[in-house]
């Protein structure tokens, strides 16, 4: 399947994904695929929604205490909820959707989440630290959320400027 990454301010990444319910071939083949564009372009995160599929389905492969991202280390989570959620945590984020961009972003420092793997087994998680953060960035996407509507008015405003900047320059370069 061949996929590219959805970039902001494509509209397409405002949709709100859609429950899973048939855990077959073509929800494999889309799973495999996401894997490789994840790590190809140094993401530890990705939403189908990101590749222009409108599915409640993201993958994570957070780096080792090495920094090795290794595949055994891969998540994939389809129809997550978040069930609990305590503290609170500040993360720089960044996001292939966005690229380019690293804001401090506050969110619970560790969840719980009920969810589904590849073959719809239903499974449970706790996460904190990267892990965590991580897991809420990617379900902010399948509701359509970015990690830049988190930010205050000011900030939002100097990173549209940048942003358009930025884009600007891709084009001319
Ligand atoms: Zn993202």
């Amino acid at each position: 399947m061949q996929l590219t990454i959805v970039e902001y301010p494509n509209k397409k990444l405002r949709e709100i994904s859609k429950e899973v319910k048939s855990f077959d071939e073509k929800l494999h083949s889309l799973l495999d695929s996401m894997y490789p564009i994840m790590i190809n372009t140094n993401g530890i995160g990705l939403a189908a929604i990101q590749v222009a599929h409108a599915i409640r389905v993201l993958i994570l492969n957070i780096p080792d205490e090495e920094g090795e991202q290794t595949k055994e280390n891969l998540l994939e989570i389809i129809n997550p909820v978040i069930t609990q959620k305590d503290g609170e945590s500040v993360y720089q984020e960044g996001c292939l959707s966005v690229p380019k961009f690293y804001e401090d972003i506050t969110r619970y420092e560790t969840i719980s989440i009920n969810y589904q793997d590849r073959d719809g087994n239903t499974k449970t998680l706790e996460a904190d630290g990267l892990l965590s953060i991580a897991i809420q960035h990617e379900i902010d996407h399948l509701e359509g959320i970015l990690f830049i509507d988190k930010l205050s008015y000011s900030r939002r405003k100097k990173f549209e400027k940048e942003y358009k900047r930025m884009l600007k320059e891709r084009k001319y370069s």
